[in-house]
């Protein structure tokens, strides 16, 4: 059976050690997190993650989704363990406390959450969903929305989705084929379909709230083929009155679920709209005058920030993924065993030494855990930075630059290196890795779509160069190179040189890399498009080099200081080092191949 234990140690190094939330207080919501709420929180969760979530995932898995004439069923347990996530509260932990939610900081709702992910993919993704849809409706939805339908959404009676795919359209969305028409009483009604909708329905809650995005008729009741008529929609499963009662099925039903690769216990349907009522979020677009360009609908805006937190959520379902996998990997290699330690047998009375003997799988252990506590530390630093970023402090913009730099980093390169780390898991168990029984093997499944959903992780790299690096002068690369930098700057002591001199290298790269792009990706758009998975990579790996030196720091004081649990901390500068010897070194490579332009990859025809 697979385990997991959530990595409560590690958050409390993180959240208190190294980004001294104590000194926090300032920011918005963060005026009650005391050490001792913070400990609070974690500790339940990692409680009911362990206990409640982790015990249904493999079986979650085996037996999966059904659908039965006309209805989604959850696989066995979930509504049981739904029922309980609902009645604790987590899903409206960070959520605003006039809608009944408990108002926390999103630093703490991500940890749940990557906890959550690690017990259960497929479960934390129907809670997940909801998060972003009272989100959404939260900044776009009209008053009585917000009255009537965020509280059930928080309070988890109601759950949500993003319906955005449809067959002929997935990243290019001009594509989309579903319309909506307005209706003499300021509704809309809506016709199309849409795939692939995560948690499209399911048997945990009484009504779901579809966001729906669709193209209403221009002004001349033309169907336009860019994107300038798309809105975003509200469709409930069951009508919902202004008052909030409740009504008739409304015509959005389901087509089907999709039989996948992984995440099983997750229900992803088709959902079919036929003159479903809809309602547009946002305020009504205005027609532009003659020789104007239409502006887009202000209720894309929800749509793009509902996307953006959803894409930092699957960065941490690429960590969560890694992690549960590590520590699987890491239990089998102290009982397995086969060959001897290089050096000798380790145990010269045993048959043969145990797995964890040889360099080889603790390189493979030691890439996983080095990535997972480095990326942690890295989601949690760039949440911090939101909430900077919602603050009145003098840094509060740069904060939002770096905060957006980041969000296409760790959806892309986290669940890159999450896919990888469950991967390398396997490769420990050998061929048993390779049974479903063993458990191994459903992270590797479950772990590759975070890789593709929520934006394809290319789709991201062309993000991150042709969109957030070159945005208001590059102010936003700047930033993050002046913190880096400066950083380096104030610590050039003799004991952080291993973890400082290879992120300085790193750092370089980067920035040559940058100024290549800057040189290059203009003139031939084609050069920033075949240098765009790497250039996002080399960024990741930076980023968490630097955040690896960082955490050097602290465990040095912490060791300086002989705390009770030191291996802890030695742990950490044995990851440390082991990202800036193993990973750091693809920086200069990465760099080569950015500079080597379109040319021959353009050639294929
Ligand atoms: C299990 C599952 C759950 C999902 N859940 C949801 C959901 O809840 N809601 C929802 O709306 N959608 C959902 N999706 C859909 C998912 O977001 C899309 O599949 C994804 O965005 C990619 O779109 P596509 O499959 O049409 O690929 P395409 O757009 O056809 O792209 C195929 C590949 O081509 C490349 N590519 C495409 N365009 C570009 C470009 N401009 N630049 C560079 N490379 C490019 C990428 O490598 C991409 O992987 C889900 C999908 C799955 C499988």
């Amino acid at each position: 059976m697979p385990i997991y234990r959530a990595p409560v140690d590690d958050y409390r190094f993180v959240l208190h050690d190294l980004l001294e939330l104590e000194k926090q207080r300032d920011l918005p919501k963060f005026a009650d997190l005391s050490p001792d709420l913070i400990d609070d929180i974690l500790t339940n969760a990692a409680k009911f993650c362990e206990e409640v979530l982790q015990p249904i995932n493999q079986s979650g898995d085996e037996e999966g989704c059904y659908f039965e004439n006309g209805v989604v069923r959850t696989p066995k347990g979930f509504k049981e363990a739904y029922e309980a996530y609902r009645q604790a509260g987590w899903g409206g932990l960070a959520a605003p406390a006039e809608f009944g939610g408990a108002g926390m900081p999103i630093i703490l709702s991500m940890a749940v959450s990557e906890m959550a992910t690690a017990a259960n993919q497929s479960f934390a993704m129907y809670p997940g969903l909801t998060l972003a849809a009272y989100s959404a409706l939260v900044r776009s939805g009209a008053p009585w929305m917000r009255e009537h339908i965020v509280p059930k959404l928080i309070e988890g009676e109601w759950a949500g989705t993003m319906c955005l795919t449809e067959p002929g359209c997935g990243t290019d969305l001009r594509l989309m084929k579903t319309r909506a028409v307005e209706q003499p009483d300021g509704t809309y009604r809506m016709n199309g379909t849409k795939i692939f909708i995560s948690g499209g329905d399911q048997d945990l809650t009484a009504n779901i709230i579809h966001l729906v995005i669709a193209k209403v008729p221009d002004e001349n009741g033309r169907i336009l083929d860019d994107l300038s008529t798309v809105n975003f929609f509200m469709v409930p499963k069951f009508l919902v009155g202004e008052d909030g009662a409740m009504g008739a099925r409304n015509g959005a039903t389901v087509g089907g679920i999709e039989k996948k690769m992984g995440i099983k216990g997750q229900a992803t349907c088709v959902l079919n709209f036929d003159e479903a009522v809809a309602w547009r979020l946002g305020p009504k677009p205005t027609p532009p005058k003659p020789g104007e360009k239409r502006s887009a609908s202000a209720g894309m805006a929800g749509m793009f920030a509902m996307m953006n937190s959803a894409r930092l959520g699957v960065g941490v379902q690429g960590v969560a993924i890694g992690d549960v996998a590590y520590q699987n990997a890491m239990a089998y290699v102290h009982e397995r065993r086969a060959g001897q330690a290089l050096t000798g047998p380790a145990e010269p009375g045993k048959s043969a030494d145990l797995l964890i003997v040889h360099p080889d799988v603790k390189r493979m252990l030691l890439h996983c855990r080095s990535f997972v506590e480095g990326a942690r530390a890295v989601t949690m630093w760039t949440t911090l930075n939101m909430s900077i970023a919602r603050s009145s402090r003098p840094e509060a913009e740069t904060a939002g630059y770096l905060a957006d730099l980041m969000t296409p980093v760790i959806k892309a390169f986290f669940t890159d290196m999450g896919f990888e780390a469950a991967n390398l898991a396997m490769q420990c168990y050998g061929g048993h890795g390779y049974i479903r029984e063993n458990g191994v093997e459903q992270f590797v499944r479950d772990g590759r779509i975070n890789q593709l959903y929520e934006g394809a992780n290319g789709v991201q790299a062309m993000d991150l160069v042709g969109r957030k690096l070159g945005r208001k002068g590059g102010v936003a690369p700047m930033a993050l190179f002046a913190t880096v930098g400066g950083w380096l700057a104030e610590n050039e002591d003799a004991a952080l040189a291993p973890f400082a001199g290879p992120v300085k290298r790193g750092l370089d790269a980067l920035q040559q890399a940058t100024m290549w792009l800057a040189q290059h990706g203009i003139a031939n758009p084609n050069d920033a498009g075949a240098a765009a998975a790497d250039y996002l990579r080399l960024m990741g790996i930076v980023v968490v080099g630097w955040m690896w030196a960082r955490m050097a720091k602290v465990a040095q004081a912490k060791l300086a200081a002989n705390p009770p649990n030191a291996p802890f901390y030695k742990d950490k500068l044995t990851s440390a080092k082991y990202w800036m010897e193993r990973l750091i070194p693809e920086c200069p490579m990465l760099l080569e191949r950015i500079s080597a332009g379109s040319g021959t990859i353009m050639e294929l025809n």
